[in-house]
């Protein structure tokens, strides 16, 4: 199949891309590289069943010349809290615009669209762990609304395609993934911890660290995103781990990974920051067959490992 990757050039879209390669899928590649880099598709370019074109979605565009698309799996948008909070109005836009953009051509092409949504859907959730039914605690005029709305939207019009056009649509709601290729400076915990245990700084713990997440290693998200996509399941699916910690038991697994020891230090809680998020992923064990199988003492030191290659010598 031919599968249309928005969003390739970024930290899961890079990983789906050599995914689908693997499984002997062509590859039609698109990112604007807001938040994406070349370098984490660099070592694709050139192989005759990777094609990259630099497009924004957000604008229209034709892929007509590309030939007949078998699937599109959006993954386009900025997704760190630092990135959409840097550029709220681009990613209001790529979740309604470039979703329109994108199913527009799914319809067009009779193929198949998947729409990488998010946890934080559910807001500040008020359900613990979070279901696919639970509708959300979102405040739709806070800091991280534009990120959140774009993906409700997103879902939104993802539903309205498939009821109006029956365009074969799936939802991901993707919980918090870690892994190689996350960007050092996007702010968010992983690479933010990792980088100060890299370097003997203290870890940064927003808040009293009571708040909690849940972390998933990158292959086992890419995984369900691939079975999701073949699958008849049109509305939304949990994918994450379900395994909770607060971040202060994160920040001394961290600690634990880089075999270094700093000091935690306490600093503000950013605002609308979510107190609890587990996935319940019942649904996507029983319609995807799917569980995430990389622990996440494996998965973290898979990730040290890689970023210790991107750092300059730590500091003695
Ligand atoms: N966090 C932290 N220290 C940091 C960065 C993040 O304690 O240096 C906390 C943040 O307040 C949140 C959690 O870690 O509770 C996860 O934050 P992240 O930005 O990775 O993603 P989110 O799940 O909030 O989208």
């Amino acid at each position: 199949m031919k599968i249309l990757v928005a969003g390739a050039a970024g930290f899961i879209g890079s990983h789906l891309c050599e995914r689908l390669l693997e499984l002997g899928h062509s590859v039609l590649a698109l990112d604007n590289f807001i938040t994406g880099s070349m370098d984490n598709i660099a070592h694709l370019t050139g192989r005759p069943d990777f094609r990259f074109i630099e497009q924004d979605i957000t604008k229209p565009f034709s892929t007509e010349a590309e030939g007949p698309i078998d699937g599109i799996m959006n993954l386009a948008s900025p997704a760190s809290p630092k990135d959409y909070l840097n550029y709220p109005i681009e990613t209001l836009d790529v979740g309604s615009a470039g979703s329109r953009n994108l199913l527009e051509i799914a319809r067009v092409q009779n193929a198949r669209y998947l729409i990488a949504s998010t946890s934080e859907a559910y807001g500040d959730p008020l359900e613990h762990p979070q279901t696919e039914t639970y509708w959300g605690n979102v405040n739709p005029v806070g800091p991280r609304s534009c990120y959140d709305e774009s993906k409700r939207f997103a879902e939104a019009i993802t539903m309205a395609y498939h009821r109006k056009h029956g365009v074969r649509t799936n939802i991901a709601r993707i919980f918090n993934t870690y892994g190689p290729r996350m960007q050092l400076d996007d702010g968010r915990v992983v690479p933010a911890f990792v980088d100060q245990a890299l370097r003997n700084q203290p870890l940064t713990v927003f808040g009293s660290g009571a708040q909690t997440r849940s972390f998933c290693y990158v292959s086992d998200l890419v995984e369900g995103l691939w079975l999701l996509s073949q699958s008849d399941e049109r509305y939304p699916v949990n994918l994450g781990n379900p395994v909770e910690l607060s971040m202060l038991e994160f920040a001394e697994r961290i600690q634990a990974a880089a075999g270094v020891f700093t000091p935690i230090e306490f600093h503000p809680l950013p605002q609308d920051d979510p107190q609890r998020r587990r996935p319940n992923i019942t649904k996507a064990k029983r319609v995807l067959g799917w569980e995430p199988r990389v622990s996440l003492d494996e998965g973290l030191a898979c990730t040290v490992a890689y970023f210790k290659g991107k750092l300059s010598p730590v500091r003695a």
